[in-house]
């Protein structure tokens, strides 16, 4: 059987790891020179030559079952690859602290609810009577609404909702409280804080995304006889399934929604689901590297800024130095639509910069250079309800993978991996699409 698969980024490289380890042969077809999507390394140049930069700063979680498994198929060995801390979420300008022990799953989190500071008891009870309820109906809602109406309608106030529910749901799912699905954000709390212990741990890149899985699985692919096709970008899938000269006996189209919509309603076969993606809005995500004198470090290597208060911009900081052994590099993460999109570059560090010094309350040197990145259409604005298309397409031997297939979970490295494999599975197991 041969398989071509379309986009190179986490999804498409985790169905064509998952069919090459089943020996088949797949050809893998990317627009960009480079392997990894929204999920890359970017080529320093300037002042950044030498360091580890990537398009965005990624976090993940040991409830990345998936991607984890898929990463050790390839050799790319998590432990090195990816730094293992327990979850801990620190506001220094709060006086905010919230560390999980390492101690087994749910006790973890009761010590960790009760220990936390900058919260009173009645939050703190109130987080815990929401986790139970939560459990109770099997993280299932009865009905969708927004993360805001569900932390509302359980009477999640106070700090533990400002530096725990909210600032969880947004940098899962990428969208605002105010607009995002609950269902997804308790699919995300049944999988990470309740789940093992584990599982809430934080996995921060140690390494440049790429080395993180993209170019190890790139060397597996082609060592089981697979193609990679770089700067090839498909502009129509033909049927019988055709791509550039060449018949498969299965295509799968691992693009974003954004770039699947145009292909897609160029099918009849196909046309509903391009409809339905034409109706996707997007959120942004921006990372602001700044480059310190080395000296210069952060008490953990990832510090909540009280983003939203104020008129404040950041959200997380992340010491690179302490993660990716550059010393002195900061990563600011900007998740979701905001203020912060009409800053400019000059402006967006001097305020996060003293933001920095806010909360660590001391003075820093200035940095010494900086490069902000913004990723326009980052995801999916994961509103409640959202139409998800199948992995399986009604034109026959086309199979869907990418984040926004998975629909259990939001635009995520772990929605994406999942993707690729079930997609995978579905054309392995080379029954005929409904037609
Ligand atoms: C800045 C940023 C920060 C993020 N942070 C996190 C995080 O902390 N944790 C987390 O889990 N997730 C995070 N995400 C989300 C995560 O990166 C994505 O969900 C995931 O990478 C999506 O992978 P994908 O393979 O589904 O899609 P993509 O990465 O979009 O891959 C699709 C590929 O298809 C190619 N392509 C498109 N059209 C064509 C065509 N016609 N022909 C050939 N190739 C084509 C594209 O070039 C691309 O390489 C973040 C995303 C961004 C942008």
């Amino acid at each position: 059987m041969k398989v071509a698969i379309i986009g190179g980024g986490w999804a498409g490289l985790a169905a064509a790891v998952e069919l090459s380890a089943a020996g088949v042969e797949v050809s893998v077809f990317e627009a960009a020179r480079q392997l990894g999507g929204r999920a890359r390394r970017i080529e320093a140049n300037g002042h950044t030559l030498g360091h580890t930069l990537d398009n965005g700063q990624h976090i993940l979680v040991g409830a990345y079952r998936e991607t984890l498994r898929l990463m050790s198929t390839v050799g790319a060995d998590p432990e090195q690859l990816l730094k293992r801390i327990p979850l801990e979420l620190s506001y220094p300008g709060a006086g905010f602290h919230l560390r999980l022990p390492r101690l087994p799953a749910p006790l973890n989190l009761a010590i960790g609810l009760f220990a936390a500071s900058g919260c009173n008891l009645s939050e703190k009870l109130s987080a815990t009577r929401f986790m139970r309820i939560l459990q109770a109906s099997k993280y299932r809602l009865e009905t969708d609404c927004t993360v805001a109406e569900l932390l509302d309608r359980h009477q999640q106030q106070g700090n533990l909702c400002r530096y725990l529910w909210e600032p969880l749901s947004l940098a899962a799912l990428n969208t605002s409280p105010q607009l995002a699905s609950a269902q997804i954000f308790a699919n995300v709390l049944r999988d990470s804080l309740a789940g093992r212990r584990a599982d809430t741990d934080l996995l921060l890149p140690a390494a440049d995304l790429d080395r993180v899985f993209p170019s190890a699985a790139a060397d597996f692919i082609q060592a089981h006889g697979g193609k990679i096709r770089l700067s090839t970008r498909i502009e129509q899938i033909h049927t019988p399934l055709e791509i550039e000269g060449e018949t498969f006996d299965r295509v799968i189209l691992a693009v974003a929604p954004q770039h699947a919509t145009s292909l897609l309603a160029k099918q009849a076969e196909t046309s509903a689901i391009a409809a339905m993606l034409a109706k996707y809005t997007y959120e942004p995500i921006g990372t602001a590297y700044a480059g310190y004198s080395p000296e210069v470090r952060l008490p953990c290597p990832m510090l909540g800024l009280d983003g939203g208060s104020k008129g404040k911009l950041g959200q997380w900081v992340f010491d690179r130095g302490s993660l990716c052994g550059t010393p002195g590099v900061m990563s600011f993460v900007l998740s979701a639509q905001g203020a912060w999109e009409q800053s400019d570059s000059e402006t967006l560090i001097t305020t996060l910069h003293g933001e920095l010094e806010e909360a660590l309350a001391r003075k820093l040197p200035q940095p010494l250079w900086h490069r902000v990145i913004r990723e326009r259409r980052a995801t999916f604005c994961c509103r409640p309800n959202l139409p998800r298309p199948a992995a399986q397409s009604p034109l026959r031997g086309l199979w869907l993978a990418g984040d926004y297939t998975c629909a259990d979970y939001p635009a995520t490295l772990e929605g994406a991996v999942r993707s690729g494999i079930t997609a995978a599975r579905g054309a392995l197991m080379n029954r005929p699409a409904s037609q």
